[in-house]
């Protein structure tokens, strides 16, 4: 879809370039794919990321849990994000999550998964990914700053994200302890070829710690932490009495709390249930989850 309010196309050199150009009223560009997706009429300029030229996925050894983690430049699509090599211990998890999409093999090849995030829909199944993975957002500041954020904080509700004006997001940081660890994937959603209306997505790290991410049945990402498995019906019953259920055409509220209370249950029975045959100190369910404060 053309946008026919937009005068100004910036071809940013360099990094000031980018947040004198959002400090003007311009608006970032990745892939296009939700920009040009809807109308958006009150957009008067671009700024075009893919010109900065950020590399696609670095290996990045931040001494976070030992070993390398990665950092996944905002600007990779989520078809270059899952070919690479770097990522391919979590491959896998990535393909269900991003499959969770309501989007073809040739959005995947234009859309960015930082665009997924800045986009900040429910249904933004890269955003459930990041912070399942536990990724931490690398965020540049005007003035020539960087901040790091969970990307657990970083949308905030339908079409919001924690960026202040001026700011964009650089990269994704991966921590190396989450390319060791088990995900499963559970999305609902009223038609099967229909945008997501639950999808609870789940990471099992190697000390029993198990994580839940519970998007698109939600106004904004919730994560939920045991640091030993919960069983099945208490990770249901802990999914359910979340606070907020998210109304739209993709589902009604009390529809979306059931379903994701099932899949919560699915994931943690899924997660589990792999370690079957594991040393016993890594499974023992049964314990309260926690609410990971935003
Ligand atoms: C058919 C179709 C189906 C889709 N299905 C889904 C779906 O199920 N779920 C879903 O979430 N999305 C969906 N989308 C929307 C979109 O394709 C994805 O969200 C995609 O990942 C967006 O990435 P992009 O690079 O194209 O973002 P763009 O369209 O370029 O940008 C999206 C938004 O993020 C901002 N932005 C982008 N990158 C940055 C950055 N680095 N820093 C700051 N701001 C930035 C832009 O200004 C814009 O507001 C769909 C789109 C289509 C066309």
């Amino acid at each position: 879809m053309d946008l026919v309010t937009v005068t100004e196309l910036h071809r940013p050199r360099e990094r000031a370039d980018v947040h004198a150009a959002l400090l003007g009223g311009a608006t970032p560009l990745a892939g296009g794919t939700a920009l040009h997706g809807e109308r958006h009429e009150h957009l008067s300029g671009l700024v075009d990321l893919l010109d900065l030229g950020w590399p696609d996925v670095e290996a990045l050894d931040d001494g976070v849990e030992g070993g390398a983690g990665l950092r996944v430049g905002a600007t990779a699509t989520l078809r270059t994000v899952l070919d690479h090599p770097l990522t391919a211990p979590i491959r896998p998890f990535l393909h269900d999550a991003f499959s969770c999409l309501l989007a073809s093999w040739k959005i995947w090849s234009r859309g960015t998964w930082g665009g997924n995030l800045c986009a900040a829909l429910p249904a933004g199944a890269g955003t459930a990914a990041a912070c399942t993975l536990g990724a931490v957002a690398e965020i540049w500041t005007p003035g020539g700053s960087t901040r790091m954020l969970p990307a657990t904080g970083f949308v905030t509700g339908p079409g919001t994200t924690a960026l202040a004006p001026g700011e964009v997001l650089r990269a994704l940081r991966i921590p190396a302890s989450s390319l060791r660890a088990r995900y499963a994937v559970r999305r609902h959603s009223l038609v099967p070829s229909g945008r997501s209306g639950s999808l609870v997505t789940g990471r099992l790290d190697r000390d029993g710690r198990l994580t839940l991410v519970v998007t698109a049945a939600v106004p904004a990402p919730e994560v939920l932490v045991w640091d030993r498995p919960p069983t099945p019906a208490e990770a249901a019953e802990a999914v359910r009495a979340l606070p907020h259920w998210y109304s739209d055409p993709q589902g009604d509220p009390r529809w979306r709390r059931h379903v994701a209370g099932v899949a919560a249950a699915a994931v943690v029975e899924e997660l589990v249930g792999e370690l079957v045959g594991e040393p016993a100190d890594e499974v023992s369910p049964g314990s309260h989850g926690r609410k990971e404060s935003r």
